[in-house]
């Protein structure tokens, strides 16, 4: 099982590296370590686990977060609703997973994002498009999938996909005015 040990931080020059694209059909290796990806995220948002494992708790990782440079990356995502009861579960471990089109309208995260590879706390506001479509291989439901993604799903996937191509979340970050409202976006909470 994957634990923190096992991610690498925005320290590691291989971050910045672009994953090459899984040849299909999938390897057992390559389901192996996306389904180990998938379980992490899960322990990771689990009360008990995330604390025994001491494990942050994230909502998606890309295969070079574990030092693999394949374009691979693992969704778990929770929605609740106002009783605090989960709502909806997007589950996701993808192979060359790719935006085929999306809205020039933007969206951002009230509070910014954060990132497994990146310990300290970064202020700033990140634009991404509001909805995305995705299309990919799904190891966890053996088939190709179509998203479309709006809202929190589609910045986790934007924000994943951007992994692949050596990108971190805080380099589409204003620079002179992190915080200052992004316009015509959609403020997601
Ligand atoms: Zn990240």
């Amino acid at each position: 099982m994957l634990l923190m040990k096992d991610i690498i931080d925005d320290k590691n020059p291989l971050i910045r590296e672009i994953s090459q694209p899984v040849e299909m059909p999938l390897s057992k290796e390559d389901e192996q370590l996306l389904l180990d990806m998938h379980e992490f995220l899960v322990h990771s948002q689990d009360e008990e686990l995330s604390k025994k494992y001491d494990l942050r708790p994230a909502v998606g990782i890309a295969g070079v977060q574990i030092g693999v440079l394949k374009r691979i990356c693992a969704i778990h995502v929770l929605t609740y609703n106002e009783d605090g009861d989960v709502k909806k579960v997007d589950d996701y471990a993808l192979v060359n997973p790719k935006i085929i089109s999306h809205t020039e309208k933007k969206s951002y995260l009230k509070d910014g994002e954060g990132c497994l590879s990146v310990n300290d706390e970064v202020q700033g506001l990140v634009p991404r498009y509001a909805k995305v479509t995705v299309k990919g291989y799904d190891v966890l439901t053996h088939q190709d999938v179509t998203i479309v993604a709006r809202g929190f799903l589609a910045i986790c996937l934007q924000h994943e996909l951007d992994h692949f191509d050596g990108k971190l979340f805080y380099d589409h970050i204003d620079k002179n005015n992190p915080t200052m409202p992004i316009r015509n976006a959609i403020i997601v909470e």
